[in-house]
């Protein structure tokens, strides 16, 4: 392969020629989901980001093993070493099996990522699938003496590891830096020191997600799952290791830690983390109002949302930006997106219908070329689909005949357009994209319809209509703010 692809990494700072350890074969380990809520924007942002990545990868022929994790245990709230278990409270609330929570929520995940047309990773470990990995782990690291054992929990001494190896690389944070921003417990903790952080925790009695390990009944730290099950399937170091910038600080610090701490070596070359989304530019919380899940995004059924918009425009509008840049969703935002996305779409079919000419007006090969250089400069999809519309602005103007392609360009064309929006950027149109744009455009009829009905009291074609598509297993539901559906 003579092209070099350029990845800006998190740990040095810079981009970097990607070099991966064994030639042709790529290990890129991602953080996935903690499975205890609806699938959201914070979801589809690394779905799509590292989607792309493993495409152009697989494009360039690597063979990648992609891995991307379900969080299902051990994941506390806050992120904090205290507090209950994020699926077991859920579990509580709900009055369902912690394992019920986590079936649930990993089906409308995955759902989720096919909607958006991400390609499933080659491995999804689960955490409670990998225990015994974990405390083998913690053993390692408690031999090397970097961790200490304090009522039936292990904790990595933070200071002992600064000794050996640089604590606060990824995150810049220092030992003085991470103790400022930690609350003091007035000497409650059983830490020797705040920055320390739990590598397994003995169970309360209420904790219902245990199991059984050398120090009693616990349950391992967050952070460990990844360090476990990246070293088994990808081995002591691999190639990149990718999430949400969010997770850089403690989650991939710790990471690094654990890994140096059980192996002496660095777990991961190239360290790569797409930044934050926001809406209507506030971040995205539960208390703002603003926290928008996909679901409601596909069926419009959100307050802030003037209407339903597809999964592909999600996708288009998340590729506009580059992913270490902010993305801030809006209304007028997305209908600007759907508008280039359908013109791009558009393109792509008139493009198969266009006729070649003797002569060419137009250098396809540099535009090819342009494609290539976009994509190679830390995944640029934003500067790719601006090269793209160049390519648009030509099948526009070929059609009404002011431009012309010879045979050869013609066929270049057609197969720069299949590479790159189809295969690498993943946007297909809304007739393949399993009838999604059609459904809505067709419920919204038929619910407009029904509505109709019962403003004229017909009530016996209103109810003949919603119990008819809860037999075709589509759900209505009327509230104050109107009808919405959604498949059972
Ligand atoms: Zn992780």
């Amino acid at each position: 392969m003579s092209r070099k692809i350029q990845i800006y990494n998190t740990l040095t700072r810079q981009k970097e020629v990607f070099n991966p350890i064994t030639e042709n074969h790529v290990g890129m380990y991602v953080c996935g989901p903690t499975v205890y809520g609806d699938p959201h924007l914070g979801h589809a942002r690394p779905g799509i980001t590292f989607d792309v990545v493993f495409r152009y990868l697989k494009h360039n022929d690597y063979k990648v093993r992609y891995i991307r994790n379900i969080t299902d245990a051990g994941h506390l709230e806050n992120d904090a070493d205290e507090g209950e278990d994020k699926i077991a409270k859920k579990a509580r609330l709900e009055q369902l099996e912690p394992m019920e929570i986590v079936q649930f929520y990993t089906i409308s995940y995955h759902k989720a990522m096919n909607d958006l047309n991400c390609l499933p990773p080659s491995i999804e470990p689960r955490a409670t699938g990998h225990i015994i990995e974990q405390i083998e782990m913690v053993e390692q690291i408690l031999k090397n003496g970097f961790a200490y054992k304090v009522n039936g929990s292990v904790y990595l001494d933070v200071n002992k590891y600064n000794e050996k190896y640089p604590y606060g690389t990824l995150s810049g944070r220092n030992i003085e830096d991470t103790l400022e921003g930690t609350r003091t417990l007035d000497g409650q903790s059983e830490k020797k020191s705040p920055v320390d952080f739990a590598i397994w925790k003995k169970a309360s009695p209420e904790h219902i997600m245990r199991w059984s390990s050398p120090w009693g009944e616990g349950f391992p730290g967050w952070h460990m799952e990844c360090s476990a099950m990246s070293e088994k399937y990808l081995g002591k170091t691999f190639d990149i290791h990718g999430g949400g910038m969010d997770l850089v600080f403690p989650h991939h610090e710790a990471e690094i830690a654990q890994s140096n701490a059980c192996n002496d070596c660095n777990p991961v070359n190239y360290w790569m983390h797409n930044n934050m989304i926001t809406v209507d530019g506030k971040k995205m919380g539960k208390s703002l109002g603003n926290f928008i899940n996909l679901e409601e995004f596909f069926n419009g059924t959100h307050e802030k949302l003037e209407r339903a918009y597809t999964p592909m425009t999600i996708r288009f509008f998340i590729l506009q930006a580059h992913y270490r840049s902010t993305v801030d969703f809006s209304n007028e935002a997305l209908q600007a997106a759907e508008k280039g996305f359908n013109k791009l779409m558009n393109a792509l079919e008139t493009l198969q219908t266009l006729s070649a000419t003797d002569t060419s007006t137009y250098d396809v090969k540099k535009l090819e070329e342009n494609c290539y250089m976009a994509m190679d400069d830390d995944f640029n999809t934003p500067i790719l689909i601006a090269h793209l519309f160049d390519g648009v602005r030509i099948i526009n103007s070929v059609k009404d005949g002011k431009e012309s392609l010879n045979l050869t360009d013609l066929e270049k064309l057609k197969s720069i357009f299949n590479i790159f929006v189809t295969d690498i950027l993943g946007l297909i149109s809304a007739k393949e994209s399993r009838g999604n744009d059609l459904t809505s455009e067709v419920m919204e009829l038929v619910l407009q319809l029904r509505g109709n009905a019962k403003k004229s009291k017909d009530f016996g074609t209103a109810d003949l209509i919603r119990d008819e598509l809860n037999k075709a297993g589509i759900q209505i539901k009327d509230s104050r703010e109107g009808t919405s559906w959604e498949v059972k």
